[in-house]
């Protein structure tokens, strides 16, 4: 069983958090590094709440697991 509900646990996983705003209908990428380095990494993900940085608004967030490799092909997507 791999447990993901902390930010720290995701970044152990490999996986990243997107961020969307709506609003904006911009996409970004939460800094698991920088909430971990700030001490924030024991905070669950379901609970934290990330505002966007051009317009305020609450933002969505989509849990992203690792992009597949492929070897040594060469991607297209
Ligand atoms: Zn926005």
């Amino acid at each position: 069983m791999i447990r993901m509900s902390t930010f720290q646990e995701l970044q152990h996983n490999d996986h990243s958090l997107g961020l969307y705003c709506i609003t904006c209908d911009r996409w970004g990428m939460a800094d698991l590094q920088l909430l971990i380095d700030t001490g924030r990494g024991n905070y669950t993900v379901t609970g934290a709440r990330f505002r966007c940085t051009d317009c305020g608004s609450l933002v969505q967030k989509q849990l992203r697991p690792p992009a597949p490799t492929l070897g040594n092909t060469a991607r297209y997507i």
